[in-house]
């Protein structure tokens, strides 16, 4: 199963605020947005390489994006709205 790219994306973003913050704070503050940054940096890693490792397991038929069955509307994905070219 995919994750979807909208947690990705939030991870990402909770890794970088994350990391200006400890950057900016001094000592305990910094540490403690530290340790949020690696947590959220290493969530957003492993879902990236997990959705790398999934993406070319994917049956024929299904959408490249989410994995939405495609039989019923092969031209675009009613779930993510991909178009499938
Ligand atoms: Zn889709």
């Amino acid at each position: 199963m995919r994750v979807p790219d909208s947690i990705l994306d939030g991870l990402v973003v909770i890794a970088v605020v994350a990391l200006l913050a400890a950057v900016s704070e001094d000592s305990d503050a910094g540490r403690r947005w530290g340790v949020i940054f690696l947590t959220s940096g290493g969530l957003a890693g492993a879902v990236g390489a997990w959705n790398l490792v999934t993406r070319d397991r994917l049956k024929p038929g299904c959408c490249a994006r989410c994995g939405y069955d495609l039989r019923a509307t092969p031209a675009r994905c009613p779930e993510c709205g991909t178009r499938q070219d």
